[in-house]
């Protein structure tokens, strides 16, 4: 078994050395007051990544989908409806899990490679008028096509209704790598993972809260009992857990939100965007594209890479595996074999990038795919070149 570094799948991300080693901790007693030093800092530094002042955070020992599951049953209860416009693997699995709830939900079909398309929740929201639509799903970053959405739009679109429901936003592949402003654009349940972003191992589901889903919690009816938020709020107001927590991922949190703060929010986001950039010129210069179907909707945090017809994208990412030890991400669902996913969020640098794309330039060379080898690594070099000082940083 060998341990391939960096890694370049959409998550999880390459962990810092002193992410790695704040996890690494001996055991402390977690009903002892060493732990509310640890968690106090942790949750601190989340709301400043998630852009709330008052919103409350939620950690619970899971993963993103955990943290889904935490959103919806706390909130609403059977037979309640949501609205999800669905045009990926990720927005598609919390739709699948809102039904196996026994929710009503209400889809907008919309073809992968799209974000979520604000006329159509706005025309699904104004037809509500008996305001049966409870809450809104929006996957801000769809990992699966490298699709980002415009949250702050479905916001607007919600407010021009003047529709009550809640706003649910999965950005387990964007917060802490892409501007995320939950109190600005009215988020009531922000959802994100340890192992994005956030630079950790999986295993913690990060939530923030608004009054206004706090407030649903009172009457909501579906049932939960690990995920519950009232458990978990009054156990933090003893400065505890209702059970044991996660306290070497906390910790490791807590090294975390204080990297990303170092560095400074505004910059984590504009050095993700200039890889992204580097990355997508590379693609362009192998006369490829991204499955995102316009600039406007590109994620700088994957990068889906559309392979021309007659190719598999899964074979690119399995030889990258197998012969330079290198990890790519497969394509999902209905883009499965259309596309390799290049990740390129977390702790990265130009340098990290560029040997990302030049080892999937050989396995495109190897495969026989009409590229030139080095044209895309030259082009991002290019980039990096002009660029470069606007958001440096040590990885
Ligand atoms: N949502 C998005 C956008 C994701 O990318 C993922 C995982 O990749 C999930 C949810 C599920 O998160 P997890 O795998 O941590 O349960």
């Amino acid at each position: 078994m060998s341990y391939q570094n960096p890694v370049f799948i959409p998550g999880p991300t390459n962990i810092p050395e002193v992410i790695r080693k704040a996890c690494d901790m001996p055991t402390i007693d977690h009903r002892s007051p060493a732990f509310a030093r640890i968690f106090k800092p942790a949750v601190a530094g989340v709301k400043a990544v998630l852009g709330t002042r008052d919103g409350e955070i939620i950690l619970f020992p899971s993963t993103g989908t955990g943290g889904w599951e935490a959103a919806i049953t706390n909130t609403l209860s059977p037979g309640d409806t949501i609205l999800a416009a669905r045009f990926g693997m990720f927005s598609h699995r919390w739709i699948d899990m809102c039904q196996r709830h026994g929710l009503k939900a209400q889809i907008i079909e919309t073809p992968w490679g799209e974000g979520a398309p604000l006329e159509a929740i706005e025309a699904a929201l104004a037809a509500d008028t008996a305001h049966r639509i409870r809450a809104v799903l929006a996957t801000h970053n769809e990992t699966a096509t490298g699709v980002k959405s415009d949250i702050a739009g479905i916001r607007r679109a919600m407010d021009r209704t003047g529709h009550p429901a809640m706003l649910f936003v999965d950005g387990v592949s964007s917060i802490g790598s892409m501007p995320f402003e939950m109190d600005r654009w009215g988020v009531d349940i922000a959802v994100a993972g340890s192992q994005k972003g956030f630079m950790l191992p999986a295993g913690l589901a990060i939530l923030g809260l608004s009054k206004k889903a706090v407030a649903a919690m009172e009457t909501a009816t579906l049932p939960r009992t690990f995920f519950d938020f009232r458990d978990m709020q009054k156990s933090y107001a003893a400065g505890g857990y209702p059970y044991t927590p996660a306290v070497g991922l906390i910790n490791g949190l807590s090294t975390a939100v204080q990297m990303l703060q170092d560095e400074g929010l505004d910059k984590v986001y504009a050095r993700h965007r200039r890889i992204a950039e580097g990355v997508r010129r590379a693609v362009a210069a192998w006369g490829m594209r991204p499955c995102a179907a316009t600039p406007d909707l590109y994620s700088d945090t994957v990068t889906a890479v559309v392979v021309p017809d007659g190719f598999n994208g899964t074979e690119v990412v399995s030889l990258a595996a197998s012969k330079y030890g290198m990890a790519f991400g497969v394509g999902l669902g209905e883009v499965a074999g259309k596309v390799f996913r290049i990740g390129h969020l977390g702790s990265l640098t130009d340098a990290m990038m560029l040997s990302g794309l030049a080892t999937a330039e050989m396995c495109m060379a190897d495969l026989g795919y009409p590229i030139t080898l080095g044209s895309g690594v030259a082009a991002a070099q290019e980039y990096y070149r002009k660029t470069a000082g606007e958001t440096a940083r040590a990885a």
